[in-house]
């Protein structure tokens, strides 16, 4: 049975990456006998531009049936100073909490031809794997209440909240075991226990998840240890689970480790394992509309489609190689160029891609 994506471009050179991961899509369709339907939707600034609203209720509603969707990035120069609750961030926030995305599953993989890449030394960075689990509909970003209130003497406060209840934190540690149990059997759970209430009660229930899973090693580590422990030895991590902010922070962290943002996928995923896929950064508007932006990243968060909601891991394989063909190529976009590679622009890169597709 065909299954349904929805396309949503959304804003900067979300437009150009993901005119490039359809062009994967419709390879697979055409050649390699994958059938799903592909819709397209509005979201973020230029769905403001058209609605008034980020996230419109129609694209809710197509988000809701699809079986998977398909994002580039939002915001903007544009939109910045549009009151907070209308800007394009909050049309990603609303489809993360609508459909009950809670699981965000980013790798930080270093291809061995980009070792040179990273501003790391290669020796620290070499044959990196680690996925980051990020926590995504609770936590800070979504705790109540919030807002700027103004004090009896005049003066502005800002604040925010941060909660976690028992079944949230639950949820994504069993993720995170999971995951854990088909790569290296370890996971390291990232907090601030001695200092934040709620992280403490996260530590006391991932060592109650851990309990179930003796086989997987558990171990915590505060949030500004782990954030100084990537940078001086990534290599010892395998899983990280740690909560939405602390994992924001931590996953660009770690793709940097690998040399370029534009290379990274990931997954946000529903208890269904419906997921949203998206590359890890946003839509660099400094560079949209040149044709100089790495598709990479967006045409692998169309392999991990494949291999988390639409179990069509053969085909996940067929584009991952696709990839490191490429690279093998020495093609090169901007962001990930060295000396004496080829320098080739977004569409060039996708074609390439799909070529690359065609020929194993
Ligand atoms: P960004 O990730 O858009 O860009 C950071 C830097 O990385 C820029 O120099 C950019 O040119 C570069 N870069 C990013 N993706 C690239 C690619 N595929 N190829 C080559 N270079 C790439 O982050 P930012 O500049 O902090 O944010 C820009 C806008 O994106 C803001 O409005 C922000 O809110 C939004 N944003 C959206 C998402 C998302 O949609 N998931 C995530 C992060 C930021």
């Amino acid at each position: 049975m065909s299954k349904n994506i929805l396309i949503l471009p959304g804003d900067g050179i979300g437009q150009e990456i993901v005119a490039e991961a359809v062009k994967v899509l419709d390879c697979l369709q055409k050649d390699f006998g994958l059938k799903v339907e592909l819709e397209e939707a509005l979201v973020g600034g230029t769905a403001y531009d058209d609605s008034g609203s980020p996230l419109p209720e129609s694209t809710l509603k197509l988000a809701k049936q699809a079986d998977s969707l398909l994002l580039g990035a939002v915001g903007g120069y544009k939109w910045e100073s549009l009151d907070i609750a209308v800007r394009p961030e909050k049309g990603l926030l609303g489809l993360r909490a609508g459909l009950e995305l809670f699981a965000n599953l980013r790798p930080a993989i270093l291809y061995p031809q980009l070792a040179e890449a990273s501003t790391l030394k290669p020796e620290v960075v070499s044959g990196l794997n680690i996925m980051i689990v990020r926590e995504l509909t609770g936590g800070i970003y979504f705790g109540q209440p919030r807002g700027v209130r103004t004090l009896d003497n005049g003066e502005k406060e800002g604040y925010n909240t941060l909660v976690y209840r028992e079944s949230e934190i639950e949820r994504i540690a069993k993720v995170a075991f999971d995951i854990a149990g088909k790569r290296d059997s370890r996971v390291c759970s990232v907090d601030k226990a001695n200092v934040l209430e709620c992280t403490e009660l996260w530590r006391d229930v991932v060592n109650r998840v851990g309990e179930a899973h003796k086989e997987i090693e558990l171990s915590h580590m505060y949030v500004d240890n782990a954030a100084m422990q990537l940078v001086r030895a990534p290599k010892q991590f395998d899983v990280m689970v740690t909560t939405n902010m602390f994992g924001d922070i931590l996953s660009d962290c770690a793709a940097m480790l690998t040399g370029s943002i534009g290379m990274l996928p990931s997954a946000s995923l529903d208890a269904k394992s419906k997921g949203m896929y998206e590359p890890i950064h946003g839509s660099a508007p400094d560079i949209a509309g040149q044709d100089v932006a790495n598709p990479l990243a967006t045409i692998l968060s169309v392999a991990m489609m494949l291999r988390y909601s639409l179990d069509e891991a053969a085909l996940a394989e067929r584009i991952e190689q696709a990839v490191n063909s490429v690279l093998d190529q020495g093609l090169r976009t901007q962001d990930i160029f060295s000396e004496g590679m080829k320098k080739v622009g977004t569409a060039d890169m996708g074609d390439a891609v799909v070529a690359a597709m065609r020929q194993q």
